[in-house]
């Protein structure tokens, strides 16, 4: 499930037209309440950073994609630190930090838009409320940090792949989950069908 970045008590300016000639259509939520310079910003979801870059606008950002046409977008970050493109992020980890004031903002916020690329308005393009569709984000099969503790994947001739680990047990139902599972596995076991069967007992109690 995603997640906003920060709690929607933070946000300072929703989503939706405003009083601003130099950004009339405000595409994404500020979150300007308890924030500070240099604070850590959470990824809202699983996915592959596929943006980062700078303007004299937005000062730094970084986009990530979450699969179905779902990105989301980070902007008034103080640097490019943290993951790049290409790299994969696990929900909440770190995309960046936020920056100083810049440009024509008010304050130190962080802005947060989310895409879906199926949808088009004029003003917003594929832009939507972040506070109404962030359950609509999907969560690629990446297990969040506190479940990487100790994964392993086992697989077996007759049951395919599946992550297990302490009161978890998920089936990998393709190539590419498999392929995203392997950054943050113990280690992999190739196995017999019964020896699937007594793991995955073993990790859900059934
Ligand atoms: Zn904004």
């Amino acid at each position: 499930m995603a997640r906003l970045p920060f709690a929607r008590s933070q946000v300072t300016q929703v989503f939706g037209p405003r009083d601003f000639p130099q950004d009339p259509f405000h595409k994404g939520i500020d979150f300007g309440s308890g924030v500070s310079v240099g604070l850590a910003v959470p990824v809202a979801s699983a996915g592959i950073v596929i943006g980062s870059g700078q303007s004299a606008a937005i000062n730094f950002w970084k986009e990530v994609d979450h699969g179905g046409g779902w990105t989301t977008r980070y902007h008034m970050l103080g640097s490019s630190a943290g993951p790049g493109i290409g790299d994969r992020v696990s929900e909440g980890q770190t995309i960046g930090f936020i920056g100083p004031k810049f440009g024509v903002s008010t304050g130190v916020h962080l802005h947060f838009e989310v895409h879906n690329k199926n949808q088009s308005r004029p003003g917003y393009g594929s832009a939507v409320d972040p506070l109404t569709n962030i359950n609509n984000i999907p969560s690629p099969g990446v297990p969040s940090p506190e479940e990487e503790i100790s994964m392993i994947r086992i697989q077996s001739p007759g049951r395919g792949s599946a992550l297990i680990g302490p009161g978890f047990f998920r089936p990998l139902r393709n190539a590419e989950e498999i392929e995203q599972s392997t950054p943050v596995i113990l280690r992999h076991v190739n196995g017999n069908d019964r020896q699937f069967d007594i793991w995955r007992a073993l990790a859900v109690g059934g």
